[in-house]
């Protein structure tokens, strides 16, 4: 038996990650008192880590930093790589409205959305209420105090934005991927059918 560090985090993260999504805590404060005394730690590993976990999953394409700052530029890096966020409203996608098309990762080149899965939001960032199947894997962001839903590449990893859900657009999935510019390239042709699930 083996039994990696990463492993065991990652273990203990998504178990945090689940009874935090199933149970509110106030509900769990007060109702399960010894489970809550008897496992302290697991809650702070699952804030302390829940950034590197996304990096340390195993997705087909794997680089090093050294490697993936080769292949992109600073801000790419900065964004895809290092969970950033571009500044509202200056994206090269923000109002970019075509009527066929896919955007793809930029740091991988894995379709992600169509171009109609994309709507006016006004937030500054390109929105989308859908995402290809499969080509979008959610984690729970717990950085600045807040509780989030990163988006993630779920080809390379790379970070994509959050997810925000019943915020009332009136879309098919009441979501908002709020995606970074800079972590999408555009062609015009749909290939999404043709590449791999
Ligand atoms: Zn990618």
């Amino acid at each position: 038996m083996r039994f990696s560090f990463p492993t065991l985090i990652r273990t203990l993260y998504a178990f945090s990650n689940t009874t935090s999504r199933t149970t509110p805590r106030t509900f769990s404060a007060l109702s399960r008192p010894t489970v809550l005394r008897s496992m302290p730690t697991i809650p702070f590993i699952g804030s302390l880590f829940s950034s590197s976990s996304t990096r340390n999953m195993s997705y087909p394409v794997q680089k090093s930093d050294d490697e993936w700052q080769a292949i992109l530029s600073k801000e790419q890096f900065r964004v895809l790589r290092k969970q950033g966020t571009e500044a509202p409203y200056v994206g090269k996608y923000d109002k970019h409205m075509p009527s066929s098309g896919v955007y793809t990762c930029a740091g991988c080149d894995a379709p992600l959305y169509r171009a109609n899965h994309k709507f006016k939001s006004g937030c500054g960032w390109p929105a989308f209420f859908d995402a290809l199947p499969g080509a979008v894997t959610r984690h729970t962001d717990r950085t600045f105090g807040m509780e989030r839903t990163e988006i993630v590449c779920s080809n390379c990893g790379g970070h994509l934005g959050h997810v925000f859900k019943g915020e009332g657009y009136p879309t098919p999935t009441d979501e908002r991927h709020c995606v970074n510019s800079v972590s999408l390239n555009f062609g015009p042709e749909d290939k999404a059918g043709e590449s791999k699930a």
